[in-house]
């Protein structure tokens, strides 16, 4: 669930920059020159909320709730990025303000870098948010993102008579954030991957109904995560392109690493039919926080809709017998044989005694529906804690019918697998 003090602070730095630019407006402006700039910040300031997003640090995804919902941000403020910076340009006087010498303008280039970003920042936006181009044609044609980022601030620095001729206090705060932009720029480009590597080997891969399980032994220290947690495989070689996010799903504790991929799309199809044993692999993470176990109740229901059963089988994996919570675990596939695990499942639901295990197979008219919960739940939707992972489709329509049932939304914890 995407947690409000991540949004609370970037509206906070926007309040604060609107008061400081209306407060205290530099003096030649008109009040056309001091909406207009100010919508130029705002952009400005969402850009940066953007990059400082990017870099995957763990405090934020403590303030947003996982990287998922940070990614989610991301997109939402890149998009208004590109809103408020159209209607800047096109609200912005073009004569310049009272006291600017036209000659010593001529020299800076800030409308040219100004527009040049506007351009680069539209068509960078346009292939961000086109689901039809492939991610990994996607990921190197986004950076482009930085250079937009490195052109605005180009373009307000040299602004004519805003900052080097009278320094106001939004400009200030404007000129802090380039700072930590660029050094958040500078570390997502350069510093994160390598931080976060861990190395692996490959020592299993094993094929699995429409799946692959991947078992991977760590060349030194195994990573450190809670069940639920993903993390980016990067197979080290020719022709193995960019890392990819899977769920883990083996257990903290254990000495492998697991990861259980569904054949999609081409990677995932390599996975399956390459993959060999012995291949170095870099595991950076983890990531998420779909491990929701500190602050949710003691009656919970768990659904999985097909792949997305990979969080419940780590979280089952580590869960000891004693375990205080009651579960029901609602495992959507389309047939029996679709069900990866579930003999594995049933077992593990025998051992602990807490997991009411409940597979439905849509072959046979059965569906992840709140009005099957509803008749065979012993009580009130509105007691349990809901765990969500499966198809969009899925995941909304049940959000959607349990806000119905009167389920908090903060209630509901889901987990999106894509980023896009
Ligand atoms: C947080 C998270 C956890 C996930 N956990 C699992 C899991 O446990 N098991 C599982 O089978 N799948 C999981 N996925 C989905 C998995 O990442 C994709 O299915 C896989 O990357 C598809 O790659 P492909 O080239 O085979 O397919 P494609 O057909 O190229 O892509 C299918 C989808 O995956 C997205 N995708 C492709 N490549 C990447 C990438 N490098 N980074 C991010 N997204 C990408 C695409 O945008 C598209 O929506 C998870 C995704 C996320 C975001």
């Amino acid at each position: 669930m995407l947690r409000q003090q991540g949004v609370l602070a970037i509206g906070a730095v926007l309040g604060l920059f609107i008061i400081l630019h209306l407060g205290f407006p530099p003096e030649a402006h008109g009040p056309r020159t001091t909406g207009t700039t100010m919508l130029g910040g705002i952009a400005f300031l969402l850009m940066t909320s953007s990059v400082i997003l990017s870099t995957r640090l763990a405090i934020l995804e403590d303030l947003f709730g996982g990287l998922d919902r940070m990614y989610q941000v991301h997109r939402v403020a890149g998009t208004f990025t590109a809103l408020f910076a159209l209607v800047h340009f096109f609200g912005v006087p073009k004569e310049l303000p009272e006291g600017v010498d036209p000659v010593a303008n001529a020299l800076v280039p800030s409308s040219p870098l100004g527009m040049l970003g506007l351009i680069f920042l539209i068509i960078g936006l346009f292939v961000a948010l086109n689901r039809k181009i492939r991610y990994s044609r996607w990921r190197p044609t986004h950076k482009i993102m930085a250079v937009v980022y490195v052109l605005i601030i180009g373009h307000f620095m040299t602004a004519p008579g805003i900052f080097f001729e009278r320094f106001s206090a939004s400009g200030v705060m404007l000129i802090l954030a380039a700072v930590v932009g660029v050094l958040s720029l500078g570390y997502s480009l350069f510093g994160m991957n390598h931080r976060t590597a861990i190395p692996f080997t490959i020592e299993a891969v094993n094929a699995l109904e429409r799946a692959t399980e991947v078992v991977l032994k760590p060349v030194g220290d195994m990573i450190d995560f809670k069940p639920g947690q993903f993390a980016f495989v990067e197979v080290q070689g020719k022709g193995w392109s960019e890392p990819h996010p899977f769920t883990i799903s083996s257990a903290p504790g254990e000495d492998r690493l697991r990861f259980t991929m569904k054949v999609l799309g081409d990677w995932t199809r390599k996975v399956r039919e390459e993959l060999q044993p012995g291949r170095d692999v870099m595991v950076r993470g983890p990531y998420g926080r779909f491990d929701a176990a500190k602050v949710a109740g003691k009656k919970q229901i768990w659904v999985a809709g097909g792949i997305g059963l990979t969080p419940f089988l780590s979280k089952l994996r580590a869960m000891q017998p004693g375990d205080d919570r009651q579960i029901h675990l609602v495992y959507a596939a389309r047939e029996e044989q679709d069900a990866i695990f579930l003999d594995e499942l049933k077992s593990r639901a025998a051992e602990l005694g807490n997991i009411t295990l409940i597979p439905l197979f849509s072959e046979d008219g059965d569906f992840a529906r709140v009005d099957n919960m509803k008749e065979n739940l012993p009580d009130p939707l509105s007691s349990y804690e809901y765990f969500m992972c499966g198809p969009k489709p899925m995941i909304d329509g049940l959000m959607t019918d349990l806000k119905k049932e009167g389920v908090s939304r903060r209630a509901i914890h889901t987990e999106a697998f894509e980023f896009r």
